[in-house]
């Protein structure tokens, strides 16, 4: 997503001797890697959209992951993207000397550019969950982002193990398929119901023919995320407790059973882990062939999943729905900076970069949804662009000479991380429960301001935070 934006907006810059590196074989990032079934995104496809590529063409509030995928594919084509695309080889290394950035592939090529920008994603490497005899499996075992499409469903015993936003969709999309499914829970989840009409042919009509109506819808959808946004931002505010009642009220009235409903209501906060949106997530567990799995996973064996109550779930299929390495960000590659300073040095113990864009030592090195920014509850499209649009306005500088090397300083880096965690404490990423936006200390690794914050902050560099030489 980030890197076929980069492409379309340096073009439209007058900035064409570039080059867009990818190690697959075709564009879509994470619409690409991931294709379980029920994969959609939670993001109304009208938001999570390029502002200067809306689709009237949307099947569902929600689309389904294909759809999307379709969407980028078209979107590199039509931009004329996709042929200024390296596919199928790696950058396993860049390297900062003479005021240079030196790449290297895997499959050896070598590479010198004035900048490079980070598009390579937050949530790729897979979070394999280290569960004794987990290899001895003797059916199908697989991550979510790595579905095995050659292992038949129909009529097999199926595990789920995690119950994040992928589980949950997987479950939903399954059940009625498979001949038994059990779902290995270890923290019960928040569920908001949001539910995912399709657009009628009508309605897709007057978008096609009124494109100022698609416009406006992607700029309401906008203002609706900015109010949840400041709700999750403000552990004590109004709208965060009516998210928690609309949440509770779905499990009251639509699990019956109540040791059901006991073992499905989370200890913490609705919203301190990511919100799940599902409306059919509580009725696919509630199916007589579904099982939710509460005591704790002992181990893995040939025929299932042994409990810790003794209990062997015996199984065909397993998927391990349990995420991603959040803080993998652009690893494996080698990054070197100026004075020979690697990203794992720069980065111990966690990876920290001003406004998620900048770091010392890395001139000329920009990110795009780097680490801290914000993640989890707006459409990284949106993000982006608003990066993009700031990261061009520090090109400038070097386009008209004006300086070689840009790197943000390290105080203005100090200084915004301790704002940001002297904010992330009024979070309710805080108040209590497990979740991939903490880092190493507890603290969210996510942009703890107002949405509308980060859009000002995005509008022009503040000089004052940057070395210009
Ligand atoms: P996730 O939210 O990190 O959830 C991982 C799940 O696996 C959790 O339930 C976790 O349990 C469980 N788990 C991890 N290790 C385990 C272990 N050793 N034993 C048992 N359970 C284990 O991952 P995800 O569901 O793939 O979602 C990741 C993120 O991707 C989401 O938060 C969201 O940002 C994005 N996503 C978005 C959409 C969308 O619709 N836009 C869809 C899918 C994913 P605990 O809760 O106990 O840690």
């Amino acid at each position: 997503m980030a890197g076929i934006l980069s492409a379309i907006k340096l073009t439209d810059a007058g900035i064409t001797d570039f080059t867009v590196y990818e190690k697959a074989d075709r564009v879509g990032g994470t619409w690409r890697e991931n294709t379980y079934p029920g994969l959609a995104c939670d993001v109304p496809s009208h938001l999570y959209s390029y502002s200067f590529a809306l689709s009237s063409e949307w099947s569902h509030r929600f689309a389904p992951g294909p759809e999307i995928r379709a969407y980028f594919e078209r979107v590199a084509e039509e931009y004329g993207v996709t042929q200024r695309v390296r596919f199928g080889d790696a950058v396993t290394r860049c390297q900062f000397s003479d005021g240079q950035w030196h790449l290297t592939t895997a499959a050896g090529h070598h590479d010198t550019v004035d900048v490079v920008i980070a598009a390579t994603g937050v949530l790729h490497h897979p979070n394999y969950p280290d569960i004794e005899g987990i290899d001895s499996f003797a059916g199908s075992a697989f991550h979510s982002s790595r579905w095995d499409h050659d292992v038949a469903l129909d009529g097999a015993r199926v595990g789920v193990i995690g119950t994040g936003s992928t589980a949950v969709q997987i479950v939903t999309a399954i059940v009625d398929r498979v001949a038994e499914l059990a779902l290995f829970q270890r923290t019960a989840q928040w569920i908001l119901p949001q539910d995912n009409p399709a657009y009628t042919d009508d309605e897709t009509a007057t978008f096609r023919h009124h494109p100022e109506r698609l416009a406006d819808l992607h700029q309401r959808l906008s203002d609706m995320f900015d109010v949840f946004s400041n709700a999750v931002i403000d552990s004590d505010s109004a709208e965060l407790a009516m998210i928690e009642s609309a949440c509770l009220e779905n499990l009251e009235h639509n699990v019956h059973d109540p040791e059901l409903r006991e073992r499905l209501q989370p200890d913490y906060r609705a919203a301190c882990k990511r919100l799940i949106l599902s409306p059919d997530f509580y009725a696919a567990i509630q199916r007589p062939n579904a099982a939710l799995v509460t005591n704790p996973i002992e181990r893995v064996e040939p025929g299932g999943v042994r409990t810790a109550d003794g209990q062997l779930h015996e199984l065909d299929v397993l998927v391990v729905a349990t995420g991603f390495k959040a803080d993998a960000f652009m690893r494996p590659m080698d990054i070197v900076g100026r004075g020979g300073v690697t990203l794992d040095e720069a980065w111990d113990p966690r990876p920290e970069a001003y406004l998620s864009i900048s770091m010392p030592d890395f001139p000329n090195f920009f990110m795009l949804n780097g680490p801290n920014g914000p993640v989890g509850n707006f459409s990284l499209i949106e993000v982006a662009e608003l990066q993009f649009g700031y990261i061009l306005q520090l090109l400038d500088r070097l386009r008209t000479g004006e300086c070689r090397e840009i790197s943000v300083t390290r105080d203005a880096l100090a200084a915004f991380e301790q704002d940001r965690e002297q904010a992330a404490h009024r979070t309710v990423w805080v108040t209590g429960c497990r979740s991939w936006y903490l880092d190493d200390r507890g603290l969210p690794a996510v942009w703890p301001w107002p949405f509308t914050q980060y859009r000002d902050a995005m509008k022009a560099p503040d000089p004052t935070a940057y070395s210009f030489l």
